[in-house]
């Protein structure tokens, strides 16, 4: 089994330091929910774990199989096992799903990834593609549709739902993928999550409001403020919280 271990990271952004000496053990098979009013960093984190070069690394270690992913460049980090849907998916035009989706297998897992120089055979790909749209009760028109072009907030979060279910990753962090859906749409990406949950994946859900929570059940709930993390529980934290708010947990 792995496990995602975050220790003492500290990132700033544009010389200002946001995540001060941050903490995190995540197994497999668990679901982490992160929450905390915003400007407290979640973002920040799951950008900083993705390698994303504005954010930079003062300190810590992020550790995964043995390997210290701050020291992999971001695509390292995604044949790794680490996979991160943001808060805003950004639209590719004249690239449909499925060549965006077979790209992105191939360059996480197949030849491009290990060096062989073997690509996914497209049949291949078509069946697993297949087999994940049904898991995820996609509609088979979907893989056809532009990448993100004229996408709902919904359609947007399931293609990065369907993307993160064929690259199975060993751990995903999905950044707010409850902000701006309707509960329609909630329901759908959260089913997704729920399908792909299991022994071999481990999940980082951020989100600011507990709602999503009412879908995704979490393991544990941790509170981040101000680049921290200052309260760790189990469900009942996320309770709490949509009861008295940040602002009691902050004062206490
Ligand atoms: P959260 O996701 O919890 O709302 P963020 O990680 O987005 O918090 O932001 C943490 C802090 O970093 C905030 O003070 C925010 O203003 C700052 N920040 C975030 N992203 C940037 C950026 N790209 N450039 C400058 N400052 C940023
Ligand atoms: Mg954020």
């Amino acid at each position: 089994m792995s496990s995602l271990s975050i220790k003492n990271l500290r990132v700033s952004i544009e010389d200002k330091l946001i995540l001060k000496d941050l903490s995190l053990e995540v197994n497999q098979g668990e679901i982490h929910a992160i929450m905390g009013p915003n400007g407290s960093g979640k973002s920040t984190m799951a950008y900083a774990l993705a390698g994303h070069p504005k954010y930079e690394v003062e300190g810590g270690e992020v550790w995964m199989d043995g390997v210290n992913l701050l020291e992999l460049a971001p695509d390292e980090r995604a044949r790794m096992g680490l996979f991160l849907a943001f808060q805003y998916p950004t639209a590719i035009p004249g690239i449909s799903m499925a060549n965006f989706l077979r790209s992105a297998v191939n360059a996480v897992k197949g030849g491009n990834g290990n060096g062989n120089g073997h690509s996914i055979p497209i049949v291949e790909f078509r069946k697993m593609l297949t087999e994940k749209m049904e898991l995820l009760r996609i509609d088979k028109t979907f893989a056809r549709r532009y990448l993100n072009e004229g996408f709902s907030g919904g359609e947007k979060k399931r293609a990065e739902i369907l993307q993160m279910a064929l690259l199975e990753p060993k751990f995903a962090i999905l950044d707010e993928t409850d902000s701006g859906l309707d509960i329609d749409a909630l329901k759908i990406v959260s089913e997704g999550v729920n399908a792909l949950t299991g022994p071999d994946r481990g999940f980082i859900v951020i989100t600011h409001y507990q709602r999503i929570l009412n879908y995704i059940k979490p393991d544990f709930v941790h509170v981040m403020y101000d680049g921290q993390i200052i309260a760790s529980g189990g469900p009942e934290l996320a309770e709490q919280l949509e009861q008295q708010g940040y602002d009691h947990l902050l004062k206490a």
